[in-house]
């Protein structure tokens, strides 16, 4: 017997059984057995000319028709129907053929059966990989979605808040002043509320930075800085909370820090301000807090090291996102400077968003989060050397004189 004899054979059961164990339902059932005729005939077609690709349009029509539910469930139908078609061309050619003709017909239909399972494993991968691609898409357009329309929400929450907080500042003072001669009492109260407004009014020119540097909207004002004064200011600023949380604060005179470059000295002071103040916050009372820094050809690098909790290498990239404060927010004490007084999240976004727009980068060391052992953390700050401001009338008006900038943190 041919082989096309042997597998004209074999063909009614092979169709009936193929289609018994895949197709549940009469309806079903009775389309698929004629798919599964086109199939068979085409690979008789295939047989006879001893060229596999008859089976190509098949394939791809099958490949083309998995739905959705497959691909999400990783179904693998068409490679799971050739394994069925496979198992039972040997199973029925064991059954009702001689050992020589089964033999035959098996070694003429393997190479096409071993064609048709590569062709299958490939267009399965590409259409799961195509399908992943789009998922991954609809979920990165839904994330931007999300995130656009938190930065929205901060803008127009801050810009809302921003109003009534005048307000209330002004009123403030005009009773604080008519109470000055007034009791004590009330004296203590009005401070109280005057700390609370500025507190509030902090949070919300973080919220309007972030949301300025989230569309791209942060310009500089560069002019010439000198790192050795923006430090000796915040010095300053912060000599009565260290002295409060008994901590010392180290400034070394690093090489970099006595030279001038051009960048936004407001901007670098309240990026570096954030810096401090985490490093003062998350030590805990009577810790030591160390910067210092180098030259680097073209940037200078500042590290502010602290002898605090720690971050967990899993967190120290997700902390420069806003709303990126760690541990649970309801504990937070909402302090400025209070040990772990945690406050909205925004002050590391605000300073990456304001490193970032002076082209520079910062990034945390940290061994590790351990509020016991302090394995502390180095904050690292990586400045170009800018040698012109950004504006080019800037650069020629300072090239004539360098000292028209009239800031106290560029001029002494
Ligand atoms: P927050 O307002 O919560 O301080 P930040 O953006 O300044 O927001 O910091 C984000 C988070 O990063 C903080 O909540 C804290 O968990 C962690 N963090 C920042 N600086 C330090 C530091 N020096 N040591 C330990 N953890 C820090």
């Amino acid at each position: 017997m041919s082989i096309q004899e042997s597998l004209d054979k074999i063909r009614p059961a092979l169709q009936m059984r193929v289609s018994n164990s895949l197709a549940r339902g009469a309806g079903v059932r009775e389309n698929f057995q004629e798919q599964l005729g086109r199939f068979l005939d085409l690979l008789r077609q295939a047989v006879l000319s001893g060229d596999p690709a008859w089976l190509d349009t098949i394939l791809a029509e099958w490949s083309n028709a998995r739905t959705e539910t497959d691909l999400e469930s990783g179904e693998r139908n068409l490679s799971g129907l050739l394994k069925k078609v496979i198992t039972y061309s040997l199973e029925i050619a064991r059954e009702s053929l001689t050992e020589p003709e089964a033999l035959e017909l098996l070694s003429g239909l393997m190479p096409i059966y071993l064609y048709t399972v590569e062709k299958a494993a490939a267009s399965e991968n590409e259409s799961r990989a195509q399908y992943l691609a789009n998922e991954l898409q609809t979920a990165q357009t839904r994330l931007q979605r999300l995130d656009k329309s938190k930065s929205n929400f901060i803008a127009v929450a801050a810009h809302e808040l921003k109003t009534p907080l005048t307000l209330i500042e002004g009123y403030a003072a005009m009773i604080g002043d008519l109470a000055s001669n007034e009791n004590e009492q009330i004296h203590i109260l009005i401070q109280g509320s005057h700390n609370g407004i500025r507190r509030m009014r902090e949070i919300v020119d973080d919220m309007i930075d972030v949301s300025m540097i989230d569309n791209h909207l942060l310009t500089l004002n560069t002019q010439p800085v000198w790192l050795n004064r923006i430090f000796n200011m915040l010095h300053a600023d912060f000599a009565s909370i260290l002295e409060r949380r008994k901590h010392k604060l180290e400034i070394k005179p690093f090489t970099g820090s006595e030279e001038l470059f051009f960048a936004d000295p407001e901007r670098l002071y309240q990026a570096l301000k954030n810096l401090l103040s985490n490093a003062v916050k998350y030590t805990p009372d009577g810790g030591l807090i160390v910067v210092d820094g180098r030259t680097l050809p073209g940037f200078v690098e500042i590290t502010i090291t602290d002898t605090g909790i720690g971050i967990a290498p899993e967190n120290q990239e997700i902390i420069f996102e806003k709303f990126g404060q760690l541990g649970d927010v309801s504990l937070h004490s909402s302090g400025k400077t209070k040990f772990k007084g945690g406050g909205p999240g925004l002050g590391l976004a605000i300073t990456k968003g304001i490193i970032e727009a002076h082209h520079g980068s910062v990034w945390v060391e940290s061994e590790g989060y351990d509020e016991i052992k302090c394995l502390g953390s180095t904050f690292h700050v990586l400045l170009p050397l800018r040698s012109q401001p950004s504006d080019p009338n800037l650069a020629k008006l300072f090239g004539a004189n360098e000292s028209l900038s009239g800031n106290p943190l560029t001029d002494q």
